[in-house]
């Protein structure tokens, strides 16, 4: 079974498909796990649950889509993002309010524990180094993690510490070292490489692979525009930062 892993998708549903194309042209893709960051800075939020929802995916939440439905306090976001986060907010129906609203911050989906940040502050410790990924294997009943958060796509095991999956994805094994891994973020990568990022766990194989989507960049910064966002928020796109 192929289970396809995106997180921080931040309402950005040109590269959501794009990801979803680029995976099912593999196979078929059973399951759908989602890592937060759902909304907030792109111009498309409710496309982008609306997919969730259709693709039946187990969703976590993460620090943007707390903030959009004033689970937290908008204080916390610096200014281009906090007024992303306001204008997401405000084109969320009722229904989709309430789902955010109502995300788990964790999620055990052997052998892998899903969350946005790391086990002990799920909504806002970023994981980028391997003591981080000791204290998230001490917390967890699974063997892995996933997380996000950062908009970087790594590995980190014991043994190779943590390994930055590069132009050409990275494919690691699941039933051997303990992993923390990060697919890196569908709709704002922030490694250098503009293309959506994302992961497949294959059971069967017993492997984790992450991947790069194309997708059209400039539809996105487009719509962007169109809502009124903020400009940094729309140049960054392009460059992958
Ligand atoms: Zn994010």
């Amino acid at each position: 079974m192929r289970t396809l892993i995106v997180s921080d998708i931040h309402s950005n549903v040109v590269a959501l498909d794009a990801v979803l194309a680029d995976a099912r042209a593999d196979g078929p893709i059973e399951r759908v796990w989602c890592l937060g960051d759902v909304v907030g800075y792109g111009p498309e939020p409710m496309a982008c649950i609306e997919r969730l929802w259709d693709l039946d995916a187990t969703v976590i939440s993460g620090n943007h889509d707390a903030v959009a439905v004033g689970r937290i306090d908008l204080a916390e976001f610096n200014g281009p993002a906090a007024e992303a986060a306001r204008w997401n907010g405000a084109q969320l129906s009722a229904e989709a309010r309430r789902y955010l609203s109502a995300l788990p911050e964790t999620v055990v989906e052997a052998p892998f524990t899903l969350v946005h940040g790391t086990p002990r502050d799920p909504l806002w410790e970023y994981l980028t180094g391997g003591a981080q990924a000791e204290q998230a294997w001490g917390a967890i009943p699974t063997p892995h993690v996933i997380v996000g958060h950062s908009h970087f796509q790594f590995t980190c095991s014991r043994s190779g510490g943590l390994e930055q999956a590069g132009p050409g994805g990275r494919v690691v094994r699941t039933d051997g070292d303990r992993l923390a891994a990060n697919p890196g973020s569908v709709g704002q990568p922030r490694d250098g490489d503009p293309r959506a990022a994302y992961a497949v766990f294959d059971d069967e194989a017993a492997t984790l692979a992450l991947r790069r989507a194309p997708y059209d960049v400039a539809a996105t910064q487009a719509a962007m525009i169109d809502a009124g966002l903020p400009l940094p928020l729309i140049e960054r796109l392009a460059l992958g930062r």
